[in-house]
């Protein structure tokens, strides 16, 4: 389908995951120019080599404050024509709540949430000047039914969809709208983790019995970025083969 994205600006982080492949893919196919971000240098060239020097890349590791500030304020300043931005990134550090280390319950807030504060603070001030942009955050399914292992990351995922539903409020008049999508169980590096129990218990949760795609989640962030979609804003959408039906 022709979603007409052609020449967007499109900045996606965690690119070089198993949904940031898919979204900067589907994103090049629609002939957005994209910006690219990776945890380090050595991402970075790869992510270079394999798309090529008529796009940006940032190095923006979100467990770093200060380097995160640093480079936010690079990357904005280089581009402030950025369209369409896909918060993607995040990670797991799982334990259950009682085993759970200060540590990983604040690694984990600070890379899937906090780097929203800044991300969102660096990014939207152009958009409202130009006054036109779309957001998407990538939440998770276990932010609405929560999972044992994962208070840290449910914690991250839920937050997440109350921040991003108050801006959209503040934005809305402005031409902007933001919108989540909260996947299920997704075929990725970051379900690779998972043991054979986990995986089985996982199943027998899912009624269509399947692990999702990466592109189950890009198709759609392709129609939320486009103006088939422009009477939506605030909503979290939900991919998960029937798991929670909200
Ligand atoms: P993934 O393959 O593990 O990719 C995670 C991405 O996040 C990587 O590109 C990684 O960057 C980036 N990232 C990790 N730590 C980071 C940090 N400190 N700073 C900046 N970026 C960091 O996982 P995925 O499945 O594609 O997940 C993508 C998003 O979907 C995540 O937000 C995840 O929570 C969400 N999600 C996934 C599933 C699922 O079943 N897979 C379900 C629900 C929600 P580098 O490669 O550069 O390290």
């Amino acid at each position: 389908m022709n979603y007409n994205l052609e020449n967007k600006k499109v900045l996606i982080t965690g690119s070089s995951g198993g949904i940031g492949k898919s979204l900067c893919e589907k994103y090049l196919n629609a002939n957005c120019n994209l910006l690219f971000t990776a945890t380090s240098k050595e991402k970075i060239i790869n992510l270079k080599n394999l798309y090529g020097n008529d796009h940006g890349y940032y190095h923006l590791d979100f467990s770093q404050t200060n380097h995160l500030k640093e480079n936010l304020n690079l990357l904005s300043s280089e581009n402030k024509d950025i369209n369409i931005l896909i918060n993607n990134a995040g990670t797991t550090s799982d334990n259950l709540f009682l085993r759970m280390k200060e540590e990983q319950w604040k690694s984990v807030i600070d890379i899937n949430l906090n780097s929203n504060y800044y991300i969102l603070k660096s990014i939207l001030p152009n958009m409202i000047k130009n006054r036109t942009g779309v957001i998407i955050g990538i939440t998770s399914v276990v932010a609405l039914s929560g999972n044992p292992g994962q208070a840290n990351y449910a914690a991250s995922k839920s937050a997440m969809i109350s921040m991003y539903k108050s801006i959209a409020l503040e934005v809305a008049q402005r031409n902007i709208r933001i919108n989540l999508i909260a996947p299920g169980f997704i075929q990725t590096p970051m379900t690779e983790k998972l043991n054979n129990d986990q995986i089985k218990g996982m199943m027998d949760k899912i009624p269509m019995k399947k692990l999702g795609e990466p592109d189950d989640v890009s198709n759609l962030a392709l129609f939320l970025s486009s103006n088939q979609s422009s009477y939506i804003t605030g909503q979290t959408f939900h991919i998960n083969g029937g798991m929670l039906m909200v």
